[in-house]
C-alpha cells in the first residue's frame, strides 16, 4: 500500500558539547574524532553528536537518494533542542502541510 499523505521528518542539529576530563578538545575549532568499534560509531574523548546527527543525517539521505520509496516528505530541522527546545516552541502553527510527524530524536529500546 502506497501512503499518499506527507510525512514530516524532524530532528535537530544542536547537540551536547561535552569532553572527557582528561581530553583536550575545543569544540570550535576541532572536529570530532570518530572511529568504529565493532557495531558502533564512537567519539574519541568527546560526545559523539549523534544526538540528533543520526536524524540529520537520515533525513538528508532521503533528500538526496532517487532510489529509497518514501511518500512526499517535509524536512523539519529545529535548533536548541538540547538547551531549551526554542526551535520547537517558535514554531508557527500551519507552516508544515504533513500530519503526521516522525521525530528521529529518540530512541525505543525493544527487550
Ligand atoms: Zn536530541
Amino acid at each position: 500500500m502506497e501512503n499518499k499523505e506527507t510525512i514530516v521528518v524532524q530532528s535537530h542539529p544542536d547537540m551536547v558539547h561535552q569532553k572527557n576530563s582528561d581530553t583536550n578538545f575545543d569544540f570550535d575549532t576541532q572536529g570530532i574524532v570518530m572511529y568504529v568499534d565493532g557495531d558502533f560509531v564512537k567519539a574519541k574523548g568527546t560526545t559523539l553528536g549523534a544526538d540528533n546527527g543520526i536524524g540529520v543525517a537520515s533525513i538528508m539521505t532521503l533528500l538526496a537518494s532517487d532510489d529509497i520509496p518514501h511518500p512526499a516528505l517535509e524536512a523539519l530541522f529545529t535548533i536548541d533542542e538540547e538547551t531549551g527546545m526554542t526551535g520547537a516552541l517558535a514554531l508557527k502553527g500551519g507552516l508544515l502541510d504533513g500530519k503526521i510527524l516522525l521525530n528521529l530524536d529518540t530512541k525505543k529500546i525493544m527487550n
